[in-house]
């Protein structure tokens, strides 16, 4: 039997109003819990998409896996035509209303477009107010301090990380792949315990060619026989949008598969109450199919 975890990143401000409820009523009718990232700060994924179109080949990718559809013109105009708008800082009742409902609240990003496209040439300091900005806003809404973070686009460095070490996490979900650990990245031994997105995001596979939501739920669903859990990717704007079906054939197929859904935090306090540390891994950033972009996944120890 499989322990999976529902991760929902939430990276827009329409993902956010109206993505964020359909996934809430979902996962009431099928009584399980999820875990939920949140942007705080200003919608810039205009600028997102635009840097898509910009990178040869894309386009044509994009128009595939219908994403104007997916996102819708305001979206993709925010931030670039028109004034970017707070994410979940604008929605405190809603943030509440996750909680209140018994799923886990963690954080995601401030800017999401400038981690996503900058992170790289980010200073320290700037990364530290990235962070601030959102602990501030979510410690004002819930009244405490978050216990966990999941990078945006599954990328960090050794000095986010680093600037990671020092907030006082249970864990964080920055890596994909199928390993939990401490990270060690470019020199960087992380001292929080990694729990990676271990299975592929329905826009992958969309990108990929893939036509058939039955086939990919079922790819989404599909573990190693040994996985000690599995980590699904669920985007505010995707599975709470024109995807909602997909996301009831994925949770029907939990139910057929005898599978028990945990938070990632319950994931987390299982895995440091184990007799067994949990193990240092090797990360880098790297391409992953179906995805514009590096991630940061475990590598070979060089
Ligand atoms: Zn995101």
């Amino acid at each position: 039997m499989v322990n999976y975890s529902l991760k929902v990143d939430v990276d827009t401000h329409d993902g956010m109003r109206d993505g964020v409820p359909r996934l809430l009523d979902a996962f009431g009718r099928f009584g399980v819990k999820a875990t939920f990232f949140l942007a705080f700060g200003p919608d810039n994924s205009g600028k997102a998409i635009w840097n898509l179109f910009r990178r040869k080949g894309f386009l044509k990718k994009m128009l595939r896996t219908g994403a104007p559809k997916l996102y819708g013109w305001r979206t993709a105009l925010s931030g670039t035509l028109l004034p970017a708008r707070l994410i979940a800082a604008k929605f405190p009742d809603l943030v509440k209303r996750i909680s209140h409902e018994g799923h886990e609240v963690g954080v995601h990003a401030w800017d999401h477009r400038l981690w996503q496209d900058h992170l790289d040439r980010l200073a320290r300091a700037q990364i530290e107010e990235q962070f601030a900005r959102a602990f501030e806003c979510f410690e004002k809404t819930l009244g405490r301090r978050p216990g966990a973070v999941a990078a945006p686009a599954w990328y960090a460095t050794a000095t986010s990380l680093q600037v990671q070490d020092g907030l006082g996490l249970q864990y964080a979900s920055d890596i994909r792949g199928g390993e939990f650990g401490y990270p060690e990245l470019d020199g960087y031994r992380s001292t929080t315990l990694q729990l990676p997105t271990t299975q592929p995001c329905l826009e992958e596979l969309l990108t990929l060619g893939r036509k058939d939501l039955d086939a990919c739920a079922e790819e989404v669903l599909a573990t190693p026989p040994d996985a000690p859990f599995a980590v699904i990717p669920l985007h505010a704007e995707v599975e709470g949008g024109v995807f909602e079906p997909f996301l009831e054939k994925l949770l029907r197929g939990i139910t057929a598969r005898g599978g028990r859904v945990q938070t990632l935090k319950e994931e987390a306090a299982g895995i440091l109450r184990a007799a067994e540390p949990p193990p240092r891994i090797q990360v880098g950033a790297r391409p992953i199919s179906g995805r514009a972009g590096r991630v940061i996944m475990a590598v070979p120890r060089s």
